[in-house]
């Protein structure tokens, strides 16, 4: 019997690509705007984010600090207003050739490379099935849009080691999206997006509506997935302890910049940005004491009237002169061991000023 969750054996997958520690998707200083002329504001600035070859990267912040935009952006998938007024996108290539500017690639080669090298899941994906089709039309379509020489039959085949992929008995292809269960279909989109082996799936909060043993059931197969088949993961979501136990690397984002980036398991241990350790203290803790959670006080920032300094001074708690003019930069925290985090807080450049729970220890 196989357990919801877990892939069959029975189920081929292809040989997994190597975790190589090599860039697959970079963004370079990317900014996006929203509107035009004076109501325009800007969305994202100047983001900078690399994906590395089978990696987990989560993104995580509050509702509006620019997650999906980044992604959306990056994938020139972002609808008007949004507009894409600097940076890069470099996608690198599996066979080692030349990058390719996402940005400014020519549109029937985004077509052609779409849901081939980099497939997303959506927001709200599970209202995203077309309710008047089957869900095997659904997932074979795709996999013809993509795949011409494919017969029929072989197409069909493919849907049902699909559906087999993501724990649904096969026989459920000739199912229509309303006999299928919230995290059924769920499954089913993460079944789509996986049809043509992409190198990259992009999830957009993709549990968000689901309870939370449905949220752990498809969180595991994922990763299940991922190790068997080699995906790199862009994992989008508000829940950083969810993150915690998913990515390799986390990315804090604040008003449409990273505030904090670094491995997930450091992170969590030590966050070194306050916001970070506010999103940590709103959620309960995985493991230890039970403890009260505090929160964060205040909202995100209007985009059209942020805040001098640092973006996040108006709701900080450890916020002081320096913050409410001078914009911190993301830097390295210069600690010993650890190269690969970054920070912008002023708190990181003068050990002296952090408090407790920021305090930095190699
Ligand atoms: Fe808080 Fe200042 Fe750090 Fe911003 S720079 S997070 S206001 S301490």
């Amino acid at each position: 019997m196989t357990l919801a969750g877990t892939i069959p054996d029975s189920v081929p997958t292809p040989p997994a690509r190597r975790a190589s520690g090599r860039p697959i998707l970079e963004i370079r200083d990317l900014t996006v705007d929203y509107g035009y002329g004076d109501e325009r504001v800007h969305a994202l600035r100047g983001v900078s984010l690399t994906l590395n070859e089978g990696e987990v990267l989560g993104l995580a912040g509050e509702s509006g600090c620019g997650k999906s935009t980044l992604v959306y952006a990056a994938t020139r998938l972002l609808p008007p207003p949004g507009l894409i007024s600097g940076g890069q996108v470099l996608y690198y290539p599996e066979d080692g050739g030349q990058p390719v500017d996402v940005l400014r690639q020519p549109e029937d080669e985004l077509r052609e490379s779409r849901w081939q090298d980099t497939a997303i899941v959506f927001q709200g994906a599970m209202n995203s099935l077309n309710p008047v089709y089957r869900i095997g039309t659904q997932i074979t379509d795709a996999i013809a849009a993509h795949r011409p020489g494919m017969s029929r039959a072989q197409r069909d085949e493919r849907a049902r080691e699909l559906l087999s992929m993501v724990g649904i008995a096969p026989n459920r292809i000739r199912s229509y999206p309303h006999q299928l269960s919230g995290g059924m279909r769920q499954r089913v989109m993460i079944a789509m997006a996986l049809a043509l082996e992409p190198r990259v799936l992009i999830m957009d909060e993709p549990t968000t509506a689901l309870d939370v043993v449905m949220q752990r059931q498809i969180v595991e197969q994922i990763i299940e997935l991922r190790d068997r088949m080699g995906f790199a993961v862009i994992f989008i979501t508000h829940d950083v302890s969810l993150l915690i136990e998913v990515a390799d690397r986390i990315a804090i984002m604040y008003a449409g910049e990273i505030v904090e980036h670094g491995p997930a398991s450091t992170m969590y241990r030590k966050p070194r940005h306050p916001y970070t350790l506010g999103l940590l203290n709103s959620f309960p803790p995985l493991h230890g004491p039970k403890q009260e959670l505090t929160g964060i006080p205040g909202s995100p920032p209007d985009l059209q009237a942020l805040p001098s300094g640092c973006r996040f001074h108006p709701r900080c708690p450890y916020a002081f002169d320096t913050c409410s003019t001078v914009t911190p930069t993301l830097a390295h925290t210069g600690v010993p061991g650890e190269s690969n985090r970054q920070v912008a807080c002023w708190l990181n450049e003068n050990e002296s000023l952090l408090p407790a729970p920021l305090h930095i220890t190699a």
